[in-house]
């Protein structure tokens, strides 16, 4: 008799989605066939470019704001890189705001600041994961260059309350950015409702390809560049133009905001199923992040008394992929500086894991994971130094 192996089950779509294929088909042309420069005069050369119009266009439409408006870079970590190091720049005013459970990309880029000496407050959120508005009005004044808070989080999928934390800046005259690189496709994202000058977003996320991003700056806003070079982005973003990376964005974020209210309703439905059959059948287990305003894929766990990584690789052994809640996977021994900024201990940030929903998971495959799941946490607790029954 032969084994078959199951097929795996990708609980990981923060981390990154797959292309669409009807995506995948748009791009194809631009890679061989219209190849040429999008800054090249010939005939060829503006077809490319014509096409990075209506990409601008699209992108412009579905987020409600003009074509000039959007700035196409090579993902989320760029944009976050530009909106932070730029608007100390182009400011002249020697003081951010960042929340405490940003993405890497704020707050490394914080962090370089700070080292040439500009001052950076940290927010703190409260034990749900959310940004409090109090505490920006504790800290800010109108020596505040920018305040950025973004969206939604990426390991416990809290949703911000950017717009009232943006009329907050506006008062104190500072900038406010928001990275919206998890919350497209899963919420609606319109900057002219949220009050923010900046927004950034990435396609990877939305089933786009992989390096490329959105730079929203609002109309009228001096923001400094990043990167020098050409003349391309309205010599705002120098390097030759990634046709069919752009193309696949516009693509993908048409199919991810026409679609979002149905897919987000079905990916919910998964989540709140996957959510209550753990606290019904396995002990011990906390759901990290408020449960409310919280994004539609996300479920973050801390399985007490077991290791979060040990439970990542057993389930991967069992050909199911999702993500450690902590940094190790990315190379970093340090727990999770979200669910520490959140007040949960270092030993329940180590225990934690994250499962990100999408839409094309099935209820039969969340139907096999929960089996997994109660074997593998059962097996990892007895051999746990610190579970005692
Ligand atoms: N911001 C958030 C909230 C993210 O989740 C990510 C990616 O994981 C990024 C920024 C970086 O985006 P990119 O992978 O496009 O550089």
């Amino acid at each position: 008799m032969t084994s078959v192996t199951p097929k795996p089950i990708y609980l990981d779509h923060s981390a990154t989605t797959p292309v669409d294929k009807k995506v995948l088909k748009m791009m194809m042309p631009f890679f061989s066939d219209t190849f040429a420069n999008a800054s090249s005069v010939h005939s060829v050369g503006q077809k490319a470019n014509s096409a990075v119009d209506s990409a601008r266009r699209k992108v412009a439409e579905l987020l409600r704001v003009k074509p000039t408006e959007i700035f196409f870079t090579s993902g989320g970590t760029e944009c976050c890189n530009w909106a932070i190091k730029g608007a100390v720049l182009s400011k002249e005013k020697n003081r951010i705001i960042v929340s405490g459970i940003e993405h890497a990309a704020v707050l490394s880029s914080a962090k370089k600041l700070e080292k040439q000496g500009v001052e950076v407050i940290y927010l703190p959120v409260n034990k749900e994961g959310f940004v409090e508005l109090s505490e920006l009005e504790k800290v800010i004044n109108d020596k505040t260059a920018l305040v950025a808070v973004m969206l939604a989080n990426n390991e416990i999928g809290t949703i911000q309350p950017v717009k009232e934390l943006a009329a907050i800046a506006k008062k104190y005259g500072a900038l406010f950015f928001t990275d919206a690189v998890q919350a497209v496709g899963s919420i609606p994202v319109y900057p002219l409702e949220l009050g923010v000058d900046m927004l950034c977003l990435s396609a990877h996320k939305f089933y786009g390809p992989k390096g490329v991003g959105v730079m929203y700056i609002r109309g009228g806003l001096k923001h400094d560049k990043l990167i020098t070079g050409g003349h391309q982005e309205r010599n705002m973003r120098g390097g030759t133009t990634n046709v069919p990376l752009i193309v696949g964005l516009a693509a993908a974020m048409e199919f991810a905001v026409v679609n979002q209210e149905k897919n987000s309703r079905k990916i919910a439905k998964l989540r709140d199923y996957f959510v209550a059959e753990v606290f019904n059948k396995i002990p011990h287990t906390i759901l990290n992040g408020g449960a409310k305003k919280r994004l539609p894929q996300n479920a973050n766990f801390t399985f007490e008394y077991i290791e979060g990584e040990s439970l990542l690789l057993s389930l991967d052994l069992n050909g199911i992929a999702c993500s450690s809640g902590s940094a190790c996977s990315s190379g970093s021994l340090e727990p999770s500086h979200v669910l520490m900024a959140m007040g949960i201990t270092e030993e329940k940030a180590h225990g934690s894991i994250r499962f990100s929903f999408g839409k094309y998971n099935t209820k039969a495959e969340i139907d096999r994971v929960i089996e997994e799941l109660i074997i593998v946490v059962e097996r990892l607790r007895k051999i746990s130094p610190l579970y005692f029954r």
